[in-house]
């Protein structure tokens, strides 16, 4: 098979999926993916089937050579389907290990990477115990479909137990102690059936309302030593997961060094700045680790970038046309509260020119909304 003619399925047709068919052409690829009926961001840019019809995955898997997700919320048991007949990237252990908290927690002691104390919880008396072993505040996690802050409550005092247990539905959930962090860098890497390893530098998070707002490329100040600690730690789990594709590892920085937060088996929010970033884009490295390709460079165009998210409603993106050096991405998904629309990514020679750029965008910034 030329690895430069392969046909890609995705699973998923959401704007990570519309984002890899985007790099993926240049490369001679081709695209089909499995996901909800109906308008989606990646509709236009391959094959459609729809999920939840077991014909249709047959379909996707018979006219793909290479088959990939785009979020760690995919069946597990549809991934195993796909293994038996096709290869499948970045795979079940990964897959598996991801959509679970206390499983990926598990793997993070295993390999001996920080992360939060934290106890695993079935019932609300197990709640209480853990309450008593960890100490409030702390954090209840749904351990399965939590994403941009969904699923979790933040319990502060006693009173507050019985409602986190209603809050995030009475079901299995981890608590975890409270990391008091300075702040939320995440770090991306990708690896190659062959085993080559690449990274992209540190990247600094901003939240607002459990949802990534914006991100700094690289992260300000990260001496060398945060770096190589950070990518050890990812060098651990692309091993043990024998990794293909891109992974992403979220991180707190402290006081006392770097501290897991999750980890996510695909591309990621906080690596979108990497499309007019970076040398090669997180979505083009994806699409070469998977198809078996060499890695490309995931060195920084300019000295500063940042991605700013669109959210809920697209805004003032006249201006954002008017920047030389501000990039555009819109999604092609509907206005609606919190939801993802798409981002911005700034590039920049200085601090200065950044900030000025940042400044200039103030309206797609929560302090602004
Ligand atoms: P998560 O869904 O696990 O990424 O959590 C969403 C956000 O909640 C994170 O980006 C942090 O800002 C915050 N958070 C999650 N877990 C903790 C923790 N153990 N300690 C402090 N903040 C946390």
């Amino acid at each position: 098979m030329n690895p430069l003619h392969q046909r890609i399925g995705v699973l998923g047709n959401g704007q990570l999926g519309r984002m890899m068919a985007m790099a993926g052409y240049p490369l001679g690829k081709t695209f089909g993916f499995y996901g909800p009926q109906g308008h989606s961001p990646a509709a236009f840019l391959g094959a459609n089937f729809a999920d939840g019809a077991d014909d249709e995955l047959d379909k996707l898997i018979a006219t793909s050579d290479i088959i990939t997700f785009e979020t760690e919320n995919t069946h597990v048991e549809w991934v195993k389907k796909i293994h038996e007949q096709k290869p499948v990237y970045p795979g079940i252990d990964a897959l598996y290990t991801a959509q679970h908290r206390g499983r990926e927690k598990a793997m993070f002691n295993e390999l001996g990477i920080p992360c939060a104390t934290h106890v695993l919880v079935d019932s609300l008396a197990e709640l209480k115990q853990a309450v008593e072993q960890i100490g409030l505040p702390a954090i209840l996690k749904t351990t399965t479909e939590g994403y941009d802050g969904k699923g979790q409550f933040r319990i502060e005092n006693n009173t507050q137990i019985h409602q986190a247990w209603q809050a995030i539905g009475q079901r299995q959930a981890v608590l975890e102690g409270l990391v008091k962090f300075e702040r939320e860098l995440s770090l991306i890497a990708v690896r190659n059936p062959q085993g080559q390893e690449v990274f992209y530098p540190l990247v600094e998070n901003i939240h607002h309302q459990g949802i990534l707002r914006l991100t700094l490329a690289p992260a300000q100040n990260i001496d060398e030593h945060i770096q190589a600690t950070a990518e050890g730690y990812m060098a651990k789990l692309l091993a043990k997961l024998n990794y293909v594709g891109v992974l992403t590892l979220e991180l707190f920085q402290t006081t006392e060094g770097l501290v897991a937060n999750e980890m996510a088996p695909r591309v990621h929010n906080s690596g979108h700045w990497t499309i007019e970033g970076a040398q090669t884009s997180q979505f083009e490295n994806h699409i070469r680790a998977i198809s078996g390709l060499p890695l490309g460079s995931c060195q920084i165009r300019q000295s500063h970038c940042a991605m700013i998210n669109i959210i809920g409603e697209t805004g003032p993106v006249q201006t954002v046309l008017r920047m030389p050096k501000a990039h555009l991405h819109l999604y092609d998904k509907a206005e609606r509260q919190g939801r993802k629309l798409g981002h911005i990514t700034l590039v920049a020679d200085s601090a200065a020119e950044l900030q000025s750029q940042l400044q200039q965008l103030q309206a797609f910034l929560p302090q602004a909304s």
